[in-house]
């Protein structure tokens, strides 16, 4: 049985009839950018996240750009991010002419450890993105602690978590922005690139909705320069229809995770994935650590079978090859979990068969089976 880490013509099968309808309703309407399913899906979404403002936008990197952009963030300015994330993050800071600092990750969660920011705290930091990685929330008390004390912004990276929950409040309303991905393959994903920004800010929010249509909310009167990154209304229909199936595909999610938990409970060597006291977590990847360096063959072996796992991310950021010859920290935590993590398959309507199955090929690889 071949089986991939995602397959999304399950949800395609479930909700084929209902999309259709909203991409043929955005048909007949004639109206293509920043319009009435724009407007609704805006609000639906501020109401299911509790927030005052949501800006749909063309990508998560967007987000993450404009953001730091509304926050008037740019050259000599430092913004502290994990390295184990993916390239965007510290990408949107790389683009606004700001200057990326990396800070060292728990072992538990895989996100940002408060200690570890705080330490890379100068004169010239004014942000902070802590990514929700894999869907579970950082730890965003003393993260808001630190910031308060230190007069710094967050910028929450939640293109991984949308749904997800810190203390019983859903992440990307903690910080001034919270930075949405509909990337296809995301926990709420549209049929092509689409983002979104959340803040309860007035006049950030303002400000944003400038920034996404070049600068100007009058059309021809354009008042700084921006970019050219609004949510199409045949994306914002699609994310309409999904929107209402997000909570329960997120618990079903978290059902396929306490499957693979109990699959792989006193394997020696895997660590399942811990979840704190604190996070609703939304598996966007269920990822496991393999430890002894058995990662690599697993991987590999894996993949001869026919199991799609994967490697978020073999390369901590700050070693890419965008920063080469760039002077970097060493974080330990972060580069040692960039060589054990390994996520598998999942996505809300994978069968228990097709994840026994998954397990089964696992174990038989490492020997134990
Ligand atoms: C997907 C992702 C992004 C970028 O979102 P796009 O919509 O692909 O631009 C940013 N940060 C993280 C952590 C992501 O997973």
């Amino acid at each position: 049985m071949k089986i991939p880490i995602i397959d999304l013509t399950d949800e395609v099968r479930l909700l084929g009839d209902e999309i259709n309808q909203a991409i043929s309703r955005v048909l007949q309407s004639g109206h293509f950018i920043l319009g009435e399913q724009g407007r609704a899906f805006e609000e639906e979404a501020a109401r299911y996240l509790g927030c005052k403002h949501a800006i749909g936008l063309n990508s998560g990197t967007d987000a993450l750009v404009i953001a730091l952009r509304a926050l008037r963030i740019g050259p000599g300015d430092e913004v502290i991010v994990p390295s184990f994330t993916f390239y965007a993050t510290a990408e949107a800071v790389e683009l606004v002419g700001a200057t990326p600092v990396f800070a060292d990750i728990s072992p538990d969660t895989f996100n940002v450890e408060p200690a570890r920011v705080e330490a890379c705290i100068t004169s010239s930091t004014k942000a902070i993105i802590p990514v929700h990685l894999y869907g579970h929330a950082s730890k965003m008390e003393p993260l808001l602690q630190i910031a308060k004390q230190y007069n710094l912004a967050i910028v929450e990276d939640t293109a991984q978590a949308f749904g997800g929950e810190y203390r019983g409040k859903k992440l990307g309303t903690f910080g001034q922005f919270g930075c949405f991905s509909f990337y296809p393959t995301k926990n709420l994903g549209a049929y092509g690139d689409a983002g979104m920004l959340t803040t309860d800010d007035d006049q950030l929010a303002e400000l944003a909705c400038k920034l996404r249509t070049h600068g100007s909310l009058i059309p021809y009167e354009n008042e700084r320069t921006g970019y050219n990154s609004r949510l199409d209304e045949l994306q914002a229909a699609i994310l309409r229809v999904k929107l209402a199936y997000v909570e329960q595909w997120n618990e079903l999610r978290r059902e396929v995770a306490a499957s693979y938990t109990r699959l792989l409970r006193d394997v020696e060597d895997i660590v399942t994935p811990r979840v704190a006291g604190y996070a609703k977590h939304v598996y966007h990847q269920y990822t496991i650590r393999v430890r002894d360096g058995k990662r690599d063959n697993l991987h590999q072996e894996l993949r001869q079978k026919g199991i799609g796992s994967m490697l978020y991310y073999p390369t901590p950021v700050h070693q890419l090859p965008v920063y080469s010859g760039h002077p970097m920290p060493s974080l330990p935590v972060t580069e040692r979990m960039s060589g054990e993590v390994l996520s598998l398959p999942i996505w809300p309507h994978i069968t228990l068969e097709k994840q026994q199955e998954v397990v089964s090929v696992l174990l038989s690889s490492l020997g134990k089976g």
